[in-house]
């Protein structure tokens, strides 16, 4: 990530115990921290609803709503902003924390370590028509019945973790007690 120090721009800088990086000429120390991120499993009538990712990475792969949570927000409040930015639906606050995953998300070069936290929301009533898209990240939506899921199709890691869990949670039966 860093070539020579930011600060003194000596080419000893290191990267030290996956954590942080130290120069060893100036002192200068930098904490490349893990980045909270959200991700929401809206679960309505129709489905689970996933949307089609525009962007590299896994483009075209299917994603929850969600995202990074920006600085000085809460998580919740987080996950309620990407929400409307990415589907222009404002889900309120009744989010109920689900489960948390460890994930890796490239991005220009760059490996972030994100700590996902994801959250379940019954919108019963939400339709395709009620939701517009951000069409510079998202190609489309897709509702998905529990038992139609593809673990291959989804994006990341802590999605696939996230969606197993919780069809193991809510849908234990299996597609045939549907
Ligand atoms: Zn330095």
């Amino acid at each position: 990530m860093f070539h020579f120090c930011p600060s003194c721009a000596s080419p000893q800088i290191q990267f030290e115990g996956n954590t942080r990086f130290r120069c060893p000429s100036c002192g200068f120390v930098y904490y490349h921290n893990i980045a909270a991120a959200t991700g929401c499993i809206i679960d309505t009538d129709e489905g689970i609803l996933l949307l089609v990712r525009a962007k590299e990475p896994a483009q075209g792969k299917l994603d929850l709503p969600g995202g990074f949570v920006s600085l000085g927000e809460g998580v919740v409040e987080g996950l309620r902003r990407e929400c409307q930015e990415e589907i222009g639906w404002d889900p309120g606050l009744h989010f109920s924390f689900f489960a948390s995953f460890p994930n890796t998300y490239p991005y220009w070069g760059i490996l972030y370590n994100t700590c996902d936290l994801f959250f379940t929301l019954n919108a019963p009533g939400l339709h395709r028509a009620d939701l517009h898209l951000e069409r510079e990240e998202i190609e489309g939506i897709r509702f998905i019945k529990p038992s139609e899921l593809l673990m291959e199709d989804l994006a990341f890691d802590s999605t696939r973790r996230v969606m197993q869990a919780f069809l193991a949670a809510y849908y234990p039966q299996g597609p045939e007690g549907l």
